[in-house]
Formats: C-alpha cells, sequence, structure tokens
C-alpha cells in the first residue's frame, strides 16, 4: 500500500460551476469573476467556470455569456483552462461567440437519471454531444466528458458497468481528452471504486480518467486515497466543498478542494495549489452565501489562526 504514489496529481476545480449551481443564493457576476480568479492565483489551473444552458433552467447561470467576457479579458487567466459545461449545440455556438477553448459534455449511466436531468435518455444525449463535438473539433475546443451515477443512481439504485464501458467508449471515439466519472450521490465505497477502476483499465489507459466524488457519506477521501494506488492521477473537487447534495438535504456534496490539497501535499505529492490562498478564495465566496465550509482541513486551518 502507499508505494508507487505520484509526484503530482491534476485537480480539477468544479466550484463556479457544479458548486455554484447547486447553491441556492445568486452569486452576482463580479463575485463569481473574484472567485475564479483567485482560485487561479491559488494555483489551480483548470477551473470549471460556467456553463452555457438555457437560463430560466439554471439561474445561477444565466450570467454566463457575460462573466466569460469578462474571464478572457483577464490577463491573469491566460494559462487556466476554464470549461464551460456544454449541453447542446445551441450552447455550443453560444459558448463559441463567448471565445471558450474548453468544454465539457455530459450524461450518465442511467436511463432515468438522464431523463430527469437532461431530458434525454442515453442514447440521446450522445447524439447531442455527437453534435456538439463535431462543431467543438473543427474549432479546436478542447472537451472533457461527464459520466454521473457510475457508482450508483437516485432512481436506478445500482448500474451497469457495461453501459458505463460503451458510454465511455463512444465518448472516448467522439474524441474527449479526458472523462470524469462522477459518483453523483456519493454512494461509492473503495471496493467499489476498485472495481470500476480495474474494469475500465482493461480498454483505456486510465490517464483518460478523473475521479469526481462526492462526500455525502464521508467516503470520498477513502475513494480518492483508493483510486490514487490504483493509478489515477486527476481529481476533480471543489473549494470549501460548495454545493451540498440535491439527493441528501443538508449533506455534502463535491470532495472539498482544501481536503484534497492537504491528503496529497502531506503525502508530498504535488498539487501546484497553494492552501492559504485556497481557502482566501473559499472564505469570499462562503460569506457570500453564507455558508460554512464543508472542509475540515479549512476547519482546522481556522482554528490553528486563533
Ligand atoms: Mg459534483
Amino acid at each position: 500500500m502507499l508505494k508507487h504514489l505520484p509526484q503530482s496529481i491534476r485537480l480539477v476545480e468544479v466550484g463556479p460551476r457544479d458548486g455554484l449551481q447547486n447553491e441556492k443564493t445568486i452569486i452576482n457576476l463580479e463575485d463569481k469573476f473574484n472567485f475564479i480568479k483567485n482560485l487561479a492565483a491559488a494555483g489551480l489551473k483548470e477551473i470549471e467556470a460556467s456553463s452555457f444552458v438555457r437560463a430560466e433552467k439554471i439561474p445561477q447561470m444565466q450570467d454566463s455569456a457575460q462573466l466569460f467576457d469578462r474571464l478572457i479579458a483577464e490577463p491573469s487567466l491566460k494559462n487556466t483552462h476554464l470549461i464551460s459545461l456544454v449541453p447542446n449545440l445551441i450552447g455550443m455556438k453560444e459558448a463559441l461567440v463567448h471565445g471558450v477553448k474548453d468544454i465539457a459534455v455530459f450524461t450518465s449511466t442511467s436511463n432515468s437519471f438522464n431523463k430527469k436531468n437532461i431530458n434525454s435518455t442515453i442514447d440521446e444525449s450522445l447524439l447531442k454531444i455527437e453534435e456538439v463535438l463535431s462543431v467543438a473539433k473543427t474549432q479546436h475546443i478542447r472537451t472533457r466528458g461527464y459520466i454521473s451515477t457510475v457508482f450508483g443512481c437516485p432512481y436506478e439504485g445500482k448500474t451497469s458497468l457495461t453501459e458505463l464501458k460503451r458510454i465511455a467508449l463512444r465518448l472516448k471515439e467522439l474524441g474527449v481528452y479526458e472523462i470524469s466519472l462522477g459518483d453523483t450521490i456519493g454512494i461509492a465505497n473503495p471496493k467499489q471504486v476498485q472495481e470500476v477502476i480495474e474494469f475500465l483499465s482493461v480498454d483505456f489507459p486510465l490517464d483518460f480518467f478523473s475521479m469526481h466524488f462526492h462526500d455525502t457519506r464521508g467516503m470520498a477521501i477513502a475513494n480518492v486515497l483508493t483510486s490514487l494506488e490504483l493509478g489515477i492521477g486527476s481529481f476533480d473537487s471543489s473549494a470549501g466543498g460548495l454545493g451540498g447534495c440535491p439527493y441528501a438535504v443538508g449533506a455534502s456534496g463535491n470532495v472539498a478542494t482544501e481536503d484534497l490539497v492537504y491528503l496529497f501535499e502531506s503525502m508530498g505529492i504535488k498539487t501546484g495549489v497553494d492552501l492559504d490562498k485556497l481557502i482566501y478564495a473559499s472564505e469570499l465566496i462562503l460569506a457570500k452565501l453564507g455558508n460554512i465550509s464543508l472542509s475540515k482541513s479549512h476547519t482546522a486551518y481556522v482554528a490553528a489562526k486563533k
């Protein structure tokens, strides 16, 4: 155990989109802009910044276009990959107008989840992704794929590994550079994580995957460590654990970036992230939301400063 750890790992910060989208308090454009700028200043190089969806569907993302105009004009963000979620061709076209260079497309291993979330079956969503990718490729846009409910679905329970493989192969064929495997309801355990990763490793190189764990049941760090030991080198997380869990009211959602930074850096694995600056970024946005941080590393940091 812990014999073949990497020297560094990648963190994909999802707080500004995945996190804020699930927060009820609407954050204004200036505060979102500053949040993203502060996250980049903390050393995060890949940040999910916005989403080009219909404004009435997700009010928190209604100013994505204006936000993006600000972000691409900001010199300090020149070397940051700012990722926008794009659900369909309409979103793709709008994203292009606003200078987006990195997008993410999404589906899940569950038809019921997809129907409720994006009103499409899995295969319908793959067709939309195909349309988006056909444009993205000609415009040299980097595309990340998300697969949700990999470890279980709030409507269907256990989901199929065969289906997971089929979807992942299709996304790869369509040209995504990476797939983020989502534990949408935070139900995974390390043994299941091992089963999924070992199953996929037969057909894919492990650097094709990023793990997206939720801490709903306090299992995220255990699952991250298991993934790391199996050779995964990329993880999604959200500053301050922003986002909560829409399927378990009051529960944690995305694993907190602070906890991952502490975990990796304390074991000598480089993340490129400065914990002090990250906590500064989180504290500003948490104050706007009226939330407390869900990161235990953050709590301990604050206590130590007193
Ligand atoms: Mg999430």
